[in-house]
């Protein structure tokens, strides 16, 4: 496993790399939701890269991008285990964006004006500016996105479709601890009551799958269901419920044929994401 961490240096990498490259795209302190990305990437490529930034661009001024978690050391000895040919990409932000730096890349549109777009104002014009520099850099065949972040997955497949991006984006599922908790570096801000208390997401997710198992398909009633069960845990404070149509994303008014339930809801300070699709 090698480290890269200047620009030029990844691409004179990429330049001399044959086979097909598989792409990683994380902020780092992986776990086993990332690795699973590596792993899909590893078994569909000769090559891997994994970049692991904390990209300052996505996170709002009242964010948690000094306190994001870090872990370098952790995260290359987990890439280590996996894959002979993974390549880590770790650049410092002076590197991504040197002085003078001054170019967007911005899907526009209500994709990314809803749900995470509306709760966190220019983060996905940080998503997609990063994210259009380090395809750019890597020139991967294949780049892999966690169904976890469903928003970001469309509007990545948005992005590349519109400027017709010669590269397949590879959705995957979210992978969960044993008790139905999502995966994600956020969890380790979590005290040990909230961790319990973080289990409402799944929960209300859960109990959406469940319902609309039984023939529930009013969207209003789907998502007052989820509301009322989140509202029984007082550690729980809703940053929004969403039930929504799984390709434009736009809430659903009435009766719903499949649907993208999504949530961001607060556990104490922190701001945890999940969701699910339900299709008939
Ligand atoms: P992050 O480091 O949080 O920016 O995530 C990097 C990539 O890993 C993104 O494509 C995420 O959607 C994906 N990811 C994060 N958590 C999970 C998870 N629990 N299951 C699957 N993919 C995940």
């Amino acid at each position: 496993m090698r480290t890269i961490t200047s620009t030029r240096a990844i691409q004179l990498w990429r330049d001399a790399e044959a086979g097909s490259v598989g792409f990683v795209p994380t902020m780092g302190y992986l776990h086993q939701g990332h690795l699973t990305l590596v792993r899909k990437a590893a078994a569909e490529n000769d090559a891997v890269v994994v970049s692991i930034f904390v990209n300052p661009l996505q996170f709002g001024p009242s964010e948690d991008f000094g306190r994001y978690p870090r872990d370098l050391e952790s995260d290359q000895a987990l890439l280590a285990g996996e894959h002979a040919h993974v390549v880590v990409f770790n650049p410092t932000p002076e590197e991504m964006y040197p002085s003078g730096f001054s170019t967007a890349v911005e899907v526009e549109g209500s994709i990314t004006q809803i749900l995470e777009g509306a709760k966190r104002p220019g983060h996905f014009r940080g998503v997609t500016t990063v994210v259009n520099k380090l395809f750019n850099l890597v020139r991967p065949t294949r780049a892999y996105f966690g169904e976890k972040d469903a928003q970001q997955l469309a509007v990545i497949r948005k992005m590349v479709s519109d400027l017709a991006m010669n590269l397949t984006i590879v959705g995957v599922p979210t992978v969960r601890e044993p008790d139905g908790l999502a995966m994600s570096s956020r969890n380790v801000y979590l005290s040990p009551t909230e961790r319990q208390a973080a289990l409402v997401l799944s929960r209300a997710l859960a109990h959406a799958r469940s319902l609309w198992q039984d023939g529930e398909r009013s969207a209003p009633r789907l998502g007052s269901a989820m509301l009322d069960l989140i509202a029984r845990e007082p550690l729980a404070k809703v940053d929004y419920v969403s039930v929504a149509d799984p390709t434009t994303l736009q809430e659903i008014e009435g009766t719903a044929e499949s649907a993208l339930v999504s949530m961001a809801v607060f556990i104490g300070r922190t701001r945890l994401i999940d969701n699910t699709t339900l299709r008939s």
